[in-house]
């Protein structure tokens, strides 16, 4: 069986005596846009975090295009860009000095990152803001920034933790393009969210999570199906 893109298997982690998630499985390959979908204090983050080496599992594995995440991160971390839904401590750079440190961290070399930041800058319509500091963007801005920081390497798997919230509807079409291209391209999308319209008709596939759980999984069409067949879960959030 291949090993490229995402694969977890039976996560548990537990913050002292709660668990946060307890057994969720999930493969994303390469090719699909696959959205976590599930309410607040689910488990998304901690799913995700722990998928991208930030959390080590009380039990259970990740691999990331055939790489153990816990056993080699560094390793693994070449082929991920990750969003998180909180970033803390950028706040004293400006967004340019940002790219720069994130491309000293990944070797990018200069040419090949001056050529990347204007491409994605213009995207997102961020070029009046390459000289301010992360400290005074918008929620919005800032997530579209950090979005184009996780892309700076062409990272073959994409991890993004709610991207979407507080970024204008225009920037919100762009960047699904962004996404869709590097899925079409072969690249492996995980995103998660709490609000079912911000993936619909762009998601090709959708795992719920409760309570820790993933409890449904499927295309949206299917999971319509299961919902309206089990009567006890919901897709509106
Ligand atoms: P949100 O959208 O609100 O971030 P989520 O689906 O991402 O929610 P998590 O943040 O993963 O959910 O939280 C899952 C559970 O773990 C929740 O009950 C939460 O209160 C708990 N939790 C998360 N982080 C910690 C922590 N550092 N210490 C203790 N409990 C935590």
């Amino acid at each position: 069986m291949s090993t490229t893109g995402i694969i977890v298997e039976g996560l548990v982690k537990r913050y002292g005596g709660k668990t946060a998630i307890n057994g969720v499985s999930l493969r994303v390959e390469p090719g699909e846009i696959y959205a976590l979908l599930g309410p607040n204090g689910a488990g998304k983050t901690t799913t995700l975090k722990t998928i991208v080496g930030l959390l080590r599992p009380d039990s259970g594995y990740v691999l990331i295009d055939g790489v153990n995440v816990h056993a080699d991160r560094a390793r693994a971390l070449r082929n991920i860009g990750y969003v998180p839904e909180n970033p803390v401590g950028f706040d004293y750079l400006r967004v340019r000095e940002f790219f720069e440190f994130v491309a000293s961290l990944r070797g990018i070399p200069r040419d090949v990152l001056s050529e990347r930041t204007e491409k994605y800058l213009q995207l997102f319509q961020l070029e009046k803001f390459e000289d301010s500091f992360m400290g005074e963007l918008s929620k919005g801005n800032l997530q579209k920034v950090l979005v184009v920081s996780a892309l700076l390497h062409e990272p073959k798997v994409l991890v993004l933790d709610e991207p979407m919230s507080g970024m204008d509807p225009e920037s919100q079409i762009a960047f699904k393009e962004v996404l869709r291209e590097h899925a079409v391209k072969g690249g492996t999308v995980l995103i998660s969210s709490h609000m079912l319209d911000t993936v619909e008709r762009f998601a090709t596939r959708v795992g719920i999570i409760a309570d820790g759980k993933i409890i449904a999984e499927g295309t949206l069409e299917e999971l319509k199906r299961k919902v309206e067949a089990r009567g006890d879960i919901t897709l509106e959030q």
